[in-house]
């Protein structure tokens, strides 16, 4: 009995040695595996960027899919997946990629903050603006808070919301630490141009002093200040802040020389107005403001005083448009003088010359290119503030969207 225990005892250390030996079999086998399954998921994701890098986007969103199924811990190859969705205008599947990593609890602060940027940038791209504020508006102080701070700024431009623009540009100087002033400035000119139209006088200037603060001198608010004190009955004091445009801004002039001249024509000195407008052209003989002088001229001084004038401005600045102009008015000088040969000539001219003065005259974005018939302070093509060259281009036409 004694004998059978003894020998049963001596094979516990041998089972002891094949138990150790299974397990340590087992501990690789299971490595190997892991392994084998790891370089499957890396071969996959090569795969899946080679596909991406060769533009075939289809096959790699497919690909990236089933790595990111399989594994629900690559929150980076998630993100991606989002942004490539959004990118190819797909926003309804990148919403649901990034709010399901929004909704989850055991994220990290950052990648939570990263979720909500995206999802606030993918309903903004799909026009849910008041979904895109609550997820923007989630995103805390870290490295996200600066870019959803943009895309608040950028949405709140698009509502048309000047007041919280006001507010996130100001809060994005401070996060970002360079200035915004000039959107600041530009935000309370569309207040103050918005109070006019209602009639709010009190909250036109207010906004308008406002915009001066923000930038001292500037051409809009101070355009609008004359329209302002044009408005309560002080064309004097209207003149002498679009004086300060005149001497400070001339290449803006033409946005208001009509505006210019009934507050000359209000205190009976229409002639120094249009003295002064005479004196402009030498540098400013864009085609608007020649348009505009010209248009005053016949009317206050008649057709000759006009053919003087455009005459001396084809000698220091030869234009298309002057030249335009000056047909114009020697057609009307010749008409009824009997001479129909020189009148049908001069017809033929001025039809060339409108055509191609009203086919090229375009505002030219400096920022992204895009040209319009009308001068913008917010480009329409790239939502950059004082983007436009207040001068008209013509001649060439530069390449670019127009509209
Ligand atoms: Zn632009």
């Amino acid at each position: 009995m004694i004998q059978i225990a003894t020998s049963w005892l001596l094979l516990l250390p041998v089972m002891f040695g094949i138990g150790w030996l299974a397990s340590r079999w087992d501990l690789r086998l299971e490595n190997r595996m892991d392994e084998r399954e790891r370089m499957r998921q890396q071969r996959s994701t090569f795969k899946g960027l080679s596909l991406l890098l060769n533009e075939q986007p289809d096959q790699a969103i497919e690909t990236l899919v089933k790595i990111a199924q399989l594994d629900p811990e690559t929150i980076e190859l998630h993100f991606s997946l989002g942004n490539l969705f959004r990118r190819r205008g797909e926003t309804e599947r990148a919403i649901r990629v990034h709010q399901h990593l929004a909704n989850r609890d055991d994220l990290k602060p950052r990648d939570r903050d990263h979720a909500a940027y995206e999802l606030g940038r993918d309903f903004l791209r799909a026009g849910l603006l008041d979904r895109a504020e609550a997820s923007l508006i989630r995103v805390g102080q870290g490295k996200f808070a600066a870019p959803a701070k943009e895309s608040l700024l950028e949405m709140y431009q698009i509502e048309r919301d000047w007041k919280k623009a006001i507010i996130a540009a100001t809060e994005l100087e401070t996060l970002q630490g360079k200035s915004h002033h000039t959107e600041i400035a530009q935000f309370y000119c569309e207040l103050s141009q918005e109070a006019l139209l209602a009639k709010d006088l009190n909250g036109a200037e207010h906004s308008i002093q406002q915009a001066l603060h923000a930038v001292p001198n500037h051409t809009r608010a101070l355009i609008l200040q004359g329209d302002y004190l044009m408005a309560i009955g002080e064309p004097a004091q209207a003149i002498e802040a679009w004086g300060v445009v005149a001497s400070s801004h001339p290449a803006y002039m033409h946005l208001i020389a009509d505006r210019w001249m009934l507050a000359h024509a209000a205190i009976g000195k229409a002639e120094v107005g249009l003295d002064r407008l005479c004196e402009l052209l030498k540098t400013q003989a864009s085609g608007e403001l020649l348009d505009l002088v010209h248009k005053q001229t016949v009317q206050i001084r008649g057709m000759q005083a006009a053919n003087a004038m455009l005459s001396e401005v084809m000698q220091h600045s030869p234009s298309l448009s002057a030249l335009s102009k000056l047909a114009e008015t020697r057609l009307a000088l010749e008409e009824g003088n009997g001479n129909p040969e020189r009148e049908q000539e001069l017809k033929s001219i001025l039809h060339l010359l409108r055509q191609r003065t009203t086919s090229l005259a375009r505002y030219t974005c400096g920022n992204c290119g895009f040209r319009a018939r009308r001068f913008y302070w917010q480009c329409p093509g790239c939502n950059n503030w004082e983007a436009y060259s207040p001068r008209r281009s013509e001649g060439v036409a530069p390449s670019g969207p127009s509209m």
